[in-house]
């Protein structure tokens, strides 16, 4: 049976075909976006991760036909009141300018003592199916908000994020070991059961 990821990043896709494996799950081809005929991308305007993986993965439904999988992600800081959260990637107005989002992430929490200073990456996963079934996951991974970036991997607000446990930003952690650990994963690792469901 053929999965539609709602995504035109590759790593995404990688990562699900790698779950998937790993969970003895034969018989699911994934697919991106760029494989189904295109069509009109659909206004991520939800108040939540939840409500934009929902939009990103129903439009893939009804326009493919195909179960299909979407993720909706970003940071959360508690002294914030959950945001940067939904807005994570056009924080400072400009969409995926990580740099200045960074800056001014940074400037808005520069008075906040270490003991304020929470942080959580957390991942929405959604599967919807063409007939109207809808399942929803939660990935989180804790951590705190640095002072100053540090490393030169990874994307977005990774050389701001020093997860619990680790002495490095997760700038500074490979791929693989960020992929073990991190919210993504752990959101898509919690549908595996839905998508075995899919090809029982
Ligand atoms: P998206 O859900 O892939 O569109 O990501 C939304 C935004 O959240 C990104 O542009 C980043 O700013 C932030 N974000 C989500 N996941 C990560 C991560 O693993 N590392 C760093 N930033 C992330």
């Amino acid at each position: 049976m053929r999965l539609l990821v709602a995504s035109n990043n590759a790593k995404k896709t990688l990562e699900l075909e790698r779950i998937l494996a790993d969970a003895g799950i034969n018989g699911l081809e994934v697919l991106p976006l760029a494989s189904v005929p295109e069509y009109p991308e659909p206004v991520e305007d939800g108040r939540t991760f939840a409500d934009n993986a929902l939009i990103k993965a129903r439009a893939g439904a009804a326009h493919s036909g195909l179960p299909t999988v979407a993720d909706d992600s970003g940071l959360v800081v508690e002294e914030l009141g959950g945001m940067p959260g939904v807005l994570s990637a056009r924080w400072s107005g400009t969409h995926g300018d990580d740099a200045a989002n960074n800056r001014l992430l940074l400037a808005q929490m520069a008075h906040v003592p270490d003991s304020r200073r929470a942080a959580s990456f957390v991942s929405v996963c959604a599967l919807v199916t063409p007939d109207g079934q809808e399942f929803v996951t939660e990935g989180r991974w804790e951590g705190t908000l640095l002072r100053e970036p540090a490393g030169e991997g990874g994307f977005g607000y990774d050389p701001l994020f020093q997860p619990e446990g680790e002495a490095r930003s997760s700038a500074q952690m490979s791929p693989a070991e960020k992929n073990a650990v991190s919210h993504r994963g752990r959101a898509l690792a919690q549908l595996v059961p839905h998508l075995a469901q899919l090809v029982r």
